[in-house]
């Protein structure tokens, strides 16, 4: 058993079936173990024959999931020549496996636990201890049941320190993660209130955390946390009598260390001598951060005041943030400055991946710095997730990767120093490519970035990929495992970008997509989407057939709600049939499969009916079914795909009854089209709203919108959602007005003080509301909010920062986190809808992620 676990543990773990790209070299696949893990939306089991396509051959499979149906273990034996380790889980066989590679590690490990900062103080850590230790640590803030084990698997024996986050959010959760990461040292950053609803209280929040330390031989915190302090002692002080507590204090607790803070002058005193630092952040949450990261240092070894001051002058803010912008010459660019490892690399071309399937790859990266593998290792790793990842041209910048050419293809180039890239690369050769730019912070990779961006106007529309997940996530949960779900990403999906979006959505698997029009669906194909799209209003006008041959070119699927449109459909259909029916591949909805399978699917046409059960826009009355049913079997090649109405007022309970109503109408109609039939079409009638106040129609499928967009419309669960859209601008111009002047067109904006007016790079023809001059509405400047003066003109608008410390170039948010879409939507009476799909196409759309 114990061979059998270590030569797993020498193995690269694969999670994410994703992860592993199509025809992916030898080197990668050979050396794999795939773990299935059946979390609460996917099931890794699902996976195996895909992966098994690629090559991998060995699986860590779950025992519960090859009991049938689907019967897996025949599935399974047709792979004679792979290896099926069968467990009870296997995310605890990953767990195992971590904990025992722990075991065999000998040098110090750093266990960081904490409501904020874990990631931080990690990364701080790093920068500041990169000449004394060779470290290991968690990517990005892997600190999950799964991320933990991810991490600690980074270890080698030529690291000499480990740094590794936990991060919890129910009760006994910290046990895992205690016994893979075993810290000698832990730090406890500080308590809030995120999570808190996962915990009975706060104490047993922080009593959970401490678990982390009940091995560890010193813990250090800050004794201003009194109800940290007060948990230490009661608990931590029983079960592990001989830890060494090191404590700081900023408000004169009792403390190893006291510290206070004068201007950006820190002075910490304690037993091992006074040190007076100049720092480079005075905000409150990073001097924190930053008296974890010194009293850290101070415990490992000694240092002189002078050298822990040019460590903290190396200190860089910690940007998680992966962005994707436009790029010059029709490029896109990927830009990932936040670390240059190996797994960081392994993510970033993840990401590339799953964002743009047709473009030429370029992938520009530094040195890299910090692995603790012997360089040719290392380079010829690198060389390999390249190729591997389909890179089509690979430039490198660095002595040491210059160097290491020989891992890399013919085709690339190098240099020593950005500077030299700066000079000698022909940039005008680079186009229509998607770029990923990653380059350890001394290469100064924002200088390459910034000649490769596309000069944006001051307005940008800020997209968080990561937030669109959670909220997808959220959704997910409430409509449980065996309801699908079609995501609307009409309107350039509301506002917020529909390729990006949709590519997003691929990557997570969602079952279907839904446009209005025909030419949407296009945008996507061409943008290498293949998920089923469903079309609301598939004929542009009588005059313009052409929008069905282009339904049938792309594979877009009509919705289908009058006998006139049936029957025009039906005869375009068999008309057309001669030529190529309905395509061979993928998007086949497989999707509707699961209530009833396609019997011959490649030949039959898919469409969606729309019954009217209220709303009397679109649709099929209940009467008219019958006659709906009667064309049907008539045109055999025809195929309900689906069956849906939609909700008049699903976000208000004053409509409740109603909603029943059209639901038991819905109900009735799709019975009388099944027995007509003889098959059942998936059947749908939720939108946002509908999801979260009438969970229990449900049915087969629901239809997300502005939910995933980050408006939770029913009010129910405000706090549940993130937001996903920022739109910012900046300030063109400031200039004093004394009182009694006015400003702007038309004279409305009469001032009553003497006032500090802003001009901002945004108008109505940006998307920002005319009705919101004039004091209606507000933006948000360096944390004030300034109301408007004055008409909106078409590309700038006024505001007063006499209140707000302004300046100009400053940035300016419209909305955001800071000021929700739904207050600005009330100030001028409409919908969030329409602030979000009323941000004009000019307006540049920047799409980033922060976590994983
Ligand atoms: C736009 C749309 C939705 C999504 O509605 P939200 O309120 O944004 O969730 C659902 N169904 C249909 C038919 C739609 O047109």
């Amino acid at each position: 058993m114990i061979t059998k676990d270590n030569q797993l543990i020498t193995k690269q773990w694969i999670t994410d079936s994703r992860q592993v790209t199509a025809g992916g070299g030898d080197g990668q696949v050979a050396d794999s173990v795939f773990f299935a893990i059946q979390g609460d939306h996917h099931d890794g089991h699902a996976f195996i024959g895909e992966l098994y396509q690629k090559g991998i051959r060995q699986f860590v499979v779950e025992r519960s999931a090859l009991t049938g149906p689907p019967d897996r273990r025949e599935e399974l034996a047709r792979y004679a020549d792979a290896q099926f380790i069968e467990v009870d889980s296997s995310l605890q066989t990953l767990q195992t496996l971590a904990a025992q590679q722990r075991r065999q590690f000998h040098n110090p490990i750093i266990g960081i636990t904490g409501s904020n900062g874990k990631t931080i103080v990690k990364e701080w850590l790093v920068q500041l201890l990169a000449d004394e230790f060779v470290i290991a640590k968690s990517p990005k803030s892997y600190n999950s049941q799964l991320g933990v084990p991810l991490s600690v698997h980074t270890l080698t024996k030529n690291h000499t320190l480990g740094i590794f986050e936990a991060g919890i959010s129910k009760a006994h959760e910290m046990q895992a993660l205690e016994a893979i990461i075993r810290p000698t040292l832990g730090i406890f950053t500080n308590i809030g209130t995120a999570h808190d609803e996962g915990f009975r209280t706060r104490k047993q929040k922080i009593a959970e955390k401490l678990r982390l330390f009940i091995h560890a031989k010193t813990l250090i915190y800050c004794t201003d946390y009194a109800e940290v302090d007060d948990e230490v002692n009661l608990l931590l002080k029983a079960v592990n009598p001989d830890m060494r507590f090191i404590t700081w204090s900023l408000t004169g607790k009792a403390a190893t260390y006291q510290a206070t803070l004068a201007q950006n002058h820190l002075t910490i005193s304690g037993p091992t001598g006074m040190y007076r630092l100049q720092v480079p952040f005075t905000d409150p949450a990073s001097i924190e951060n930053l008296l974890h990261c010194v009293v850290t240092m101070l415990t490992l070894r000694s240092w002189s005041s002078e050298d822990l001051q040019i460590r903290l002058n190396r200190l860089r803010p910690v940007s998680m943030r992966l962005e994707q912008k436009e790029g010059i010459n029709n490029c896109v660019l990927i830009d990932d400055s936040y670390n240059n490892d190996v797994v960081g690399l392994q993510l970033a071309l993840r990401f590339l991946n799953q964002q743009n399937t047709r473009n030429r790859r370029v992938v520009i990266l530094s040195d890299v710095l910090q692995s603790g593998q012997p360089e040719a290792d290392l380079y010829e790793q690198v060389g390999e997730l390249i190729r591997s990842n389909h890179v089509e041209q690979f430039i490198g910048i660095g002595p040491v990767v210059s160097r290491n050419a020989q891992w890399f293809a013919g085709n690339s180039l190098f240099y020593s120093t950005t500077e030299e890239f700066l000079g000698q690369f022909p940039f005008s050769d680079l186009r229509d490519s998607t770029l990923l730019v990653k380059g350890a912070r001394p290469f100064s990779f924002e200088r390459i970035v910034h000649r490769l961006e596309r000069k944006v106007h001051g307005t940008v529309l800020e997209i968080n990929l990561d937030a669109l997940t959670h909220n997808l996530n959220y959704y997910r949960e409430k409509v449980g495992a065996d309801t699908k779900i079609m995501v609307m990403v009409k309107a350039f999906a509301y506002g917020s970008g529909s390729a990006e979006v949709a590519q997003l959505l691929q990557f997570h698997r969602v079952d279907y997509l839904a446009v209005a029009y025909a030419d949407e669906g296009v945008v996507l194909r061409q943008h290498g989407v293949d998920l089923p799209i469903m079309v609301m209003n598939p004929t542009g006008s009588p005059d313009r057939p052409e929008t069905f041959a282009t339904l049938l070119e792309y594979k877009l699927e009509p919705e289908i709600y009058s006998m006139r449109l049936l029957r025009e459909w039906g005869r375009f259909v068999e008309e057309g049939k001669g030529h190529g029916a309905w395509g061979e591949g993928a998007s086949t909805p497989a999707s509707s499969s699961l209530t009833t399978p396609y019997p011959t699917p490649h030949a039959l046409y898919p469409l969606h009916l729309k019954i009217d059960t209220g709303m009397h826009r679109l649709g099929f009355l209940e009467e008219e079914i019958p006659e709906v049913v009667a064309y049907l079997n008539q045109h055999p090649l025809l195929r309900v795909s689906t069956v849906f109405s939609h909700l008049v007022g699903a976000d208000e309970a004053q409509f409740n009854s109603f909603s029943q109503q059209q639901y038991d109408t819905f109900l009735r109609s799709t019975a009388t089209l099944e027995t007509g039939l003889g098959y059942r079409p998936t059947r749908h009638l939720l939108n946002s709203a509908g999801i979260v106040r009438f969970t229990d129609y449900r049915l087969d499928m629901v239809r997300l919108g502005i939910g995933l967009y980050g408006v939770e419309a029913s009010g129910i669960d405000p706090n549940s959602l993130q937001t996903v859209g920022t739109l910012r601008t900046v300030i063109s111009q400031i200039k004093t007005v004394q009182a009694g002047e006015s400003v702007g067109y038309s004279r409305r904006g009469w001032l009553d003080h003497d006032a500090r007016i802003a001009t901002l790079a945004i108008g109505y023809a940006d998307g920002y509301d005319r009705r919101l001059g004039n004091g209606v509405g507000e933006v948000w400047v360096n944390g004030t909010r300034c109301p408007t003066v004055g008409n909106v003109c078409m590309d700038m608008t006024m505001i007063d920062v006499t209140q707000a410390s302004a300046s100009e170039g400053d940035e300016v948010v419209i909305f955001g986190r800071e000021l929700p879409i739904i207050e600005l939507a009330q100030r001028i009476g409409t919908i969030p809808y329409e602030i979000l799909t009323g941000v004009s196409e000019r307006v540049k759309r920047v799409f980033f992620k922060e976590g994983n």
